[in-house]
């Protein structure tokens, strides 16, 4: 139950196999998968299967073990399909560019060592 007390996230609907995506990385707890509107050229998104937490605050302070875990599924994410640099993004809230409201991660990286990320990659997620 999402602790807003609506309609389960797109990312519960996921999760429960009601709707595809591409899955990348599954544990207990942890989900990712490709991100639909990609901003760069490797773009994953991590979420914890609890939908409880609504952004990366609460969840630092309701369970920062599961955070923990979230961070290192994203960096291992980030080791097998970047060149190792990457940017791991919390949008927290509407106007900081937040759409869904289920706690979770972006990575953002590209396999090539001579990519680099622009700004804009941050501002349009
Ligand atoms: P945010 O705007 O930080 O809340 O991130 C939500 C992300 O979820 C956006 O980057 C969307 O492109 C992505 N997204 C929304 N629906 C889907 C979907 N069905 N499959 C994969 N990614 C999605």
């Amino acid at each position: 139950m999402s602790s807003s007390g609506s309609q389960p996230s797109i990312f519960s609907r996921i999760i429960a196999r009601e709707i595809p995506a591409t899955i990348v990385a599954e544990t207990e707890h942890i989900i990712a998968f490709l991100d639909i509107a990609p901003k760069a050229p490797v773009h994953v998104v991590v979420t914890t299967k609890d939908p409880q937490y609504q952004n990366v605050v609460e969840l630092a302070a309701g369970n920062s073990a599961l955070l923990a875990e979230l961070v290192a599924v994203a960096e291992q994410i980030a080791a097998e399909r970047t060149n190792g640099q990457f940017r791991l993004v919390f949008n927290t809230g509407a106007a900081a560019g937040q759409t869904v409201f289920h706690v979770h991660a972006h990575v953002m990286g590209s396999p090539e060592l001579t990519d680099h990320l622009g700004e804009d990659s941050l501002g349009t997620l």
